[in-house]
């Protein structure tokens, strides 16, 4: 059972031993109309959101630190590894 103030939106749990580390670079501009395809829950300090556009998809990360969020996206690549990155990311086999 769920305790009834558990939030049920999408987290990231903690990273496993060993997990990938992504590249997370500053945000680039070369997406244009870019698409939310998911995200996780925004109770949480960082959120992560895999975005696609232009045939391509990354996976951007927001720290929402006091003061301006601090914004991180991976390289773009296709949409198929982008998928297998959120999912890793998602299972806590990359961060
Ligand atoms: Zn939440």
């Amino acid at each position: 059972m769920l305790l009834s103030d558990e939030c049920l939106n999408l987290h990231v749990p903690r990273a496993q031993h060993g997990h990938t580390r992504l590249d997370w670079r500053r945000p680039h501009q070369a997406l244009e109309r870019v698409r939310h395809v998911a995200w996780t829950c925004s109770c949480r300090a960082t959120v992560y959101e895999l975005c696609e556009g232009g045939g391509q998809a990354f996976i951007r990360r927001t720290v929402q630190l006091d003061g301006t969020p601090e914004v991180r996206e991976t390289s773009p690549c296709s949409i198929h590894e982008a998928g297998m990155i959120w999912t890793a990311l998602l299972s806590g086999q990359a961060r």
